[in-house]
């Protein structure tokens, strides 16, 4: 039986396991943090793209329990007029586009399939050191522990390990904004049933859906030059948004003010190009490859993507070594021109150049956002198709 060591338990991993132990492989995968905690961290945006891939792994049903289906984005300005609707998916179908969903229940519910397949999720299993060999690969892992497999996949998100033994000159650029989010319960706001809305603040990007229960999920993306300090509490960060948002129109400044869970401030990076996506018996996948900032909503569906090419190409394929290069040449330019397009968006984003620039954005949006609701150019996005596996 072929052996893949799967490093990393994030969107990619759990999925490309799931499909090779379907198909007779043994692919345990190997997860640095302790546990997994499906309370833990944001929200983020499934698209339509990704909800295909998550079909293919059966989990669209269980996933849908607890989700904010989100086919439309309206877009505000920073005095509260609504600038466009955008759909958040192939226009024209808001009925079949993105979903917003816990981080931490999106992995719940892959990490659950993928043990329901046989798969072994090793958690506490940070990888340290990667030996790889003409007959095989010998991981080492920071509790000491060796393991041995024919291949290893890299699905360790950004800061990949694995990343950095196939291509250890590719370093992630920081975009120049820094996120923050959390939830929130505000009197009398009422839900969003399918809209995710979004505000062009006077000095930082906010967006923000309603649950049908009242819960707020939030986040807010400030322009900063460098990456902040690692140190600042979440009641400081609070205190920062909620200067900085101040000013913004309702009910942004309400939903700050009633934010008491954690938040947390991490700097954006995104990867645009990574000169090989494999080495030897080494590939890596997601984010690894292609992180690409939140702005475009497509980190997860690409790294799905990734898992489903990669899993059906391990299959088909005469060797590995033909596998991964029919794999990165399958999903290199799509990952990169995404990778572009949401570094596009992040642009519109940014607040620079004082009132007279967010007086000039605000007059500039409308018109980039004037046929927004209709346009098909960006239908490219989201109409890829996972092949059958
Ligand atoms: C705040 C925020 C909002 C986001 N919003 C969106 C959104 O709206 N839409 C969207 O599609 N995407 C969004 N993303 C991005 C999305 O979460 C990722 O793009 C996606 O999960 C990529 O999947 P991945 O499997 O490649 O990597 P990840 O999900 O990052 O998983 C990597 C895993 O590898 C583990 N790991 C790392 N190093 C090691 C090691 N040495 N050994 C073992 N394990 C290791 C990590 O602990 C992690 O579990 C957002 C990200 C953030 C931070």
């Amino acid at each position: 039986m072929p052996k893949a060591l799967v490093i990393g338990a994030g969107s990619a991993g759990p999925a490309v396991a799931q499909l090779l132990t379907r198909h007779g492989w043994d692919a345990p995968v190997f997860e640095a943090r302790a546990a997994l905690d499906s309370a833990a961290g944001l929200f983020l945006n499934v698209a339509v793209n990704g909800r295909r891939v998550l079909d293919r792994l059966g989990v669209t049903t269980r996933l849908l329990t607890d989700a904010h289906p989100a086919g439309l984005m309206q877009m505000y300005s920073s005095r509260g007029r609504l600038l466009a609707t955008v759909p958040n998916g192939t226009a024209g179908e808001p009925d079949a586009g993105g979903v917003v969903v816990r981080r931490g229940w999106l992995q719940q519910v892959l990490w659950d399939a993928a043990a329901d397949a046989g798969v072994r999720i090793h958690t506490g299993r940070r990888l340290a050191q990667l030996d790889v060999e003409a007959e095989g690969v010998r991981a080492r892992f920071a509790d000491g522990h060796v393991e041995h497999g024919d291949i290893v996949i890299g699905a360790d998100g950004v800061g990949s390990a694995v990343r950095r033994w196939i291509a250890p000159e590719a370093a992630a650029d920081f975009t120049g904004l820094v996120g923050a989010g959390g939830f929130a319960r505000v009197p009398d706001l009422a839900p969003t049933p399918g809209i995710q809305r979004f505000v062009f603040g006077r000095r930082s990007f906010f967006g923000y859906l309603v649950r049908e229960d009242g819960t707020v999920y939030w986040f807010a993306n400030a322009t900063a030059s460098a990456p902040p300090a690692r140190s600042s509490s979440s009641i400081d960060i609070l205190a920062q948004l909620r200067e900085l948002h101040g000013g913004d129109p309702d009910p942004v400044p309400a939903i700050l003010a009633n934010t008491t869970t954690d938040i947390g401030a991490y700097p954006i990076f995104r990867l645009p190009t990574v000169p090989r996506w494999w080495r030897g018996r080494a590939v890596a996948v997601g984010d690894a490859v292609h992180a690409t900032s939140p702005s475009a909503g497509q980190g997860a569906s690409l790294a799905l993507e990734d898992a489903a090419e990669l899993a059906a190409q391990l299959v088909r394929a005469d060797g590995h070594e033909a596998a991964f290069a029919a794999f990165e040449a399958s999903r290199r330019s799509r990952a990169e021109r995404v990778v572009a397009y949401a570094a596009a968006l992040d642009r519109q984003k940014k607040v620079k150049g004082g009132r007279v620039g967010t007086a000039f954005r605000d007059a500039m949006l409308p018109l980039f956002l004037r046929n927004a609701t209709t346009d098909t150019r960006y239908d490219w996005v989201f109409d890829h198709r996972p092949p059958e596996i």
